[in-house]
Order: C-alpha cells, then sequence, then structure tokens
C-alpha cells in the first residue's frame, strides 16, 4: 500500500530543498506548500494504487515549486491541444500581433481614452471603435461594453425595463458559464414573454402578445445548438417589419458575431451583424472574442437613437471597459478594415482557414519532434481527429483536423493527460475513446506540443 510510504510533513521538511526554502520563506508557508502537495498524492495514489508513493525530496521539490508557481506574475500559458479553437476555459481568442502592440502601449502610459486632444475637451471613451464598428457591420452607431452579457443586459435594461420582452420558445438559450436568457431578462427588470413552441414559432406567436407593454421583440442566436426537422422560425425581415409596425425595437443577440463570411473558408455560414443589420435589426449584440477573434468585448451596433439611449443609461458606466481592451479592439477592427487577407492578421480566422493539407504536414513535424523527445516507451501516430470552433459556435460542425495519439504500456489516458499536464508550459490534449489525444488544429507550431520537462514532475 504507497499511501502508507508517503513521507510525514516532518521528513519533507529535514530534506535539503526545504531547508533551502526555509532560508527564504516562513515556515508555515512551507508547512503549507507540502501538506498540500502530500495532499495531492495521496488522492492519485487512491485513485490509482499501483502509482508509486513519492519520496521525501521529491516532495519537497514539488512544494517548491508550488510556491514559485503562486509568486509567478503572469497568468500560467498553456498549450491548446484540445481540438477547440475558442475555448472559454482558456481564454477563447488569441490576440493579433497588432492588437497585442495596442495593448501593451496602451499599458506603459497614459492615452486619451476620453479626452479630444484637438479641442483639450472631455472626449467619448467608444470613440476609439465606434465609427469602425458601424463601417464594418454598416450599421449607424456601435458601443462597447464588457462582454456579449453586459450587452444583451445594458439593451434589455435600457429598452424594455418593467416591460415585456417578446422572446420564440426556440430561442430561450443557455450558453455556458450561467448565462441563461431568462434570468438575464429578470436582472434587467424586463418580463419575459414567450410565444410559440420550442420547434415552432410563426410571426402571428409574436403578433397576438405585442402590445403597448412591449418594451423589446428579442431574437437570439442559437448558437450552440440546433433543433432539426419539423421547424419554423419567422424570417428576421418579416420580424423586424413586425416590430416597427408596433413601433416596436427588434433586438438580436447573435453570439458569435463573425464579420466575415466562414463559408469563404470552406465552413458553414455563421449569420454576421452587418447581415441583421442589413434585415432590418435595430441591435445587434456580439462577442470580441469569439469568431471576431479579439479581446474580451461585448459589442451593440444599431440605430444610433438606440444607442445613444443605452449610453446614457448609468449601467454602461459600470460596464465599461478599459484602455487595455479597447486598444486591443481597435487594433482587431482595424485589421478587418485595412487587411488585404484577414487570415493573415487575425489568428482566429487563421486557425479555422487551415486546410487538411496544412494540418497533416504540422501533425507530421509534430509526431517527429514529440516521438523523438520522448523516450521509446512512448507511442506516438498521427491520426484524423474532429476540432471544433467552441464558445458555443456551430457545435454540431466537426472541422476536420488531426491529432497526435499518444500512448505508453501500463499508462492509461487519464495518467498520459497529466504527464502532458505536467510540462512546461502544460499541454491540455483531449481525452477520446480512452485514448489521449493532442489535436494540432489551434496549435500554432509543432514544436509547442515537446513536451518541456519541469522540475520535480517523475512519477
Ligand atoms: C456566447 C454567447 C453569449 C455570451 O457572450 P459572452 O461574450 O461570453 O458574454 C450570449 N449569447 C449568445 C447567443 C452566445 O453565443
Amino acid at each position: 500500500m504507497s499511501l502508507r510510504s508517503l513521507p510525514s510533513v516532518d521528513a519533507v521538511l529535514e530534506t535539503d530543498e526545504s531547508a533551502s526554502l526555509l532560508r527564504t520563506l516562513p515556515r508555515p508557508a512551507v508547512t503549507d506548500a507540502i501538506r498540500a502537495v502530500l495532499a495531492e498524492s495521496r488522492e492519485a495514489i487512491r485513485a490509482d494504487p499501483n502509482r508509486d508513493a513519492p519520496a521525501a525530496d521529491v516532495v519537497a521539490r514539488r512544494a517548491a515549486e508550488r510556491i514559485r508557481a503562486a509568486l509567478t506574475p503572469e497568468l500560467p500559458a498553456v498549450v491548446n491541444a484540445t481540438g477547440v479553437i475558442l475555448h472559454t476555459n482558456l481564454g477563447r481568442a488569441p490576440l493579433s500581433a497588432g492588437a497585442i502592440e495596442g495593448l501593451v502601449c496602451a499599458a506603459r502610459g497614459a492615452v486619451a481614452i476620453e479626452l479630444d486632444v484637438s479641442t483639450g475637451r472631455r472626449g467619448q471613451r467608444d470613440a476609439h471603435v465606434a465609427g469602425l464598428l458601424a463601417e464594418l457591420t454598416g450599421a449607424e452607431a456601435g458601443l462597447v461594453v464588457n462582454n456579449n452579457a453586459a450587452a444583451l443586459l445594458l439593451a434589455i435594461d435600457s429598452l424594455a425595463r418593467r416591460r415585456e420582452v417578446i422572446v420564440s420558445r426556440g430561442e430561450l438559450i443557455e450558453i455556458g458559464g450561467a448565462f441563461r436568457l431568462p434570468e438575464v431578462l429578470q436582472r434587467a427588470g424586463a418580463v419575459l414573454r414567450e410565444v410559440g413552441t420550442t420547434n415552432r414559432t410563426r410571426l402571428a406567436d409574436y403578433e397576438a402578445v405585442l402590445s403597448r407593454r412591449t418594451g423589446v421583440l428579442l431574437r437570439a442566436h442559437p448558437s450552440n445548438y440546433r433543433i432539426e426537422g419539423f421547424t419554423e422560425q419567422p424570417s428576421r425581415r418579416d420580424l423586424a417589419a413586425l416590430a416597427h409596425r408596433h413601433g416596436v425595437p427588434l433586438v438580436e443577440d447573435l453570439g458569435s458575431g463573425a464579420l466575415v463570411d466562414l463559408a469563404e473558408y470552406g465552413l458553414p455560414h455563421e449569420p454576421t451583424p452587418a447581415e441583421a443589420i442589413r434585415d432590418g435589426v435595430d441591435l445587434v449584440t456580439f462577442s470580441g472574442d469569439k469568431l471576431l477573434g479579439g479581446p474580451q468585448a461585448g459589442l451593440v451596433v444599431g440605430r444610433a437613437a438606440l444607442v445613444r439611449t443605452l449610453q446614457k443609461n448609468p449601467l454602461k458606466r459600470a460596464l465599461r471597459v478599459d484602455k487595455l481592451i479597447l486598444a486591443a479592439l481597435r487594433a482587431t477592427l482595424v485589421a478587418y478594415r485595412g487587411a488585404p487577407d484577414v487570415r493573415a492578421e487575425i489568428p482566429t480566422i487563421a486557425l479555422l482557414a487551415r486546410t487538411e493539407e496544412e494540418l497533416i504536414a504540422l501533425a507530421k513535424e509534430a509526431r517527429d519532434l514529440v516521438a523523438a523527445a520522448l523516450p521509446d516507451e512512448f507511442d506516438v501516430a498521427v491520426i484524423p481527429s474532429e476540432a471544433e470552433i467552441g464558445s458555443g459556435a456551430q457545435p454540431t460542425i466537426a472541422l476536420p483536423s488531426r491529432a497526435l495519439r499518444v500512448r505508453r504500456s501500463g499508462w492509461d489516458a487519464e495518467r498520459l493527460a497529466s504527464f502532458f499536464r505536467a510540462a512546461s508550459p502544460p499541454i491540455l490534449g483531449r481525452i477520446h475513446r480512452d485514448e489521449l489525444l493532442l489535436d494540432l488544429r489551434a496549435v500554432r507550431h509543432a514544436a509547442d506540443l515537446v513536451p518541456q520537462v519541469r522540475e520535480a514532475t517523475e512519477s
């Protein structure tokens, strides 16, 4: 039984490594870290009783690593080999070089974020992106807040407080991380008025409940699921015409908000904000860090008068973005405006647009590098795999990809996964049918998959 061979806290404190830690750190900090490592080992042994207990000096080294990690100023960088391009838990879109430059520049010192330099008077924070947003979507005006959930909250709070918001029962969405449309509406002080059924909602269903109490007619893009078969939803144009006949704004939560037509890259078409505006939607909300490929932000575009109403809502102040986000977002939008090939500028689009040939070549290169770096007991092979966009965009669409399938006799997929997670930086794969796969779709360079061994990661 390995549990009994686990060293005691005192035994670990006796090691040379602990002695050197104790020269610079208070004793309680060192013992806490040792206890945490021992608890982890206990857990690992309980899960897999064949595991050997780590020796006292290994525990001490791990404790030292824990303490070092807690003092590292950077957020932990990882390699995304999950096959999910826009992974919410991994921070979604990687930023473009221009966006990174923009935000570093803004971080360094003072920027005229709310100041009109030519007049010396107070300026508008959102002016740095509003014009670009309008141009890229064909809308009259735009504004920016922290994320799409905030954008929708602001829109509903501004336009439908204590009034009714009409939504089809087929669009009462929940997005990962507890974004539930009915709850957001409730928070904004609106009354949800559901119409139709899960699979079929007709124009007449909306018409029947439109009244003086109606504040907003809301359309939500069911980005993360599909209702298929016997279905019906009115067209966006018909819905807009109906809303306007009754003097009510049509608001659409578009979710991903791709600024380019994904069909150009052989992917299914994803509705764009420009299309929604063209079809008569009065306000469109979408995320900055999904298919747009920018920083986390929530964008609202649409009619100037409505955007002004949102700007004046005191909630806008609570949801405003800082200079770093604004700088990164501006640079991202400028790239869409000016670049001859968006793929070359926006990493998210580049990852989406990768061809199978490119992925095959990348996978072969990665296999050779990884196999050469690992001991012979590891078996590394290239296999076809299926990646996904992530963040709720087109979840039913599998993006063709390639993955490294890693095996080692006597090790299950969990153990392999934890081996790669223990590398520096950690490499995050995915487990599929009890095999560890390192998917290449969201990996930039083949060499990223070579595990760099960290101290004290053995056993
Ligand atoms: C992702 C998504 C949201 C939430 O957007 P965040 O930017 O993560 O706040 C809301 N609605 C839809 C349809 C989405 O796809």
